[in-house]
């Protein structure tokens, strides 16, 4: 029999700024109240009869939310927002609208990412959650959900077979 495990409910939340970069804009650098949500999947263990420990599995969601809370998410693989630390201030260009901001280094969280998108926060979170799947057999899959808004977001599934 499977089970499904929610953790979060909504609960995780983490204020951040961004803006999205498209082909040829770019968005005003705004802010959001995210939420994240986290759903495991799995067979129930026999000996402690969960699917995993909930003391387990916040600090991984509670780790991923704490980098990016109050901070400025900046994507650091983009090719067109080529980003310059200049002693404790990043500069950060738009080069197709030729748009510069500055900011302090101690506000930006520099992301793995091309753009700031909430399909790319599911995504890494998704990869942080690697290590549980070694420590829990039973697990099938891992489902992490970030939002704008309650309404507007998106899910990321990882499974097993996603590790190798
Ligand atoms: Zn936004």
């Amino acid at each position: 029999m499977s089970y499904r495990l929610i953790q979060g409910g909504l609960t995780f939340k983490f204020a951040a700024a961004h803006f999205v970069l498209g082909d040829t804009g770019c968005e005003r650098l705004h802010g959001h109240n995210y939420l994240v949500e986290v759903q495991v999947f799995g067979e129930q263990d026999e000996d402690k009869n969960l699917v995993i420990d909930f003391l387990e599995l916040k600090p991984f969601v509670r780790n991923f939310v704490e980098e990016l809370d109050h901070r400025i998410l900046l994507p650091n693989e983009n090719p067109h927002l080529p980003i310059t630390k200049k002693g404790e201030e990043y500069l950060v260009e738009f080069l197709p609208k030729k748009k510069k901001y500055v900011f302090p280094v101690a506000d930006v969280c520099l992301l793995p990412i091309k753009n700031t998108t909430v399909e790319e926060f599911a995504r890494l979170l998704t990869i942080k959650m690697k290590p549980l799947f070694s420590k829990y057999p039973n697990i099938d899959s891992i489902d992490v959900g970030v939002f704008e808004y309650k309404g507007q977001g998106c899910w990321k599934k990882i499974t097993r077979e996603d590790l190798s």
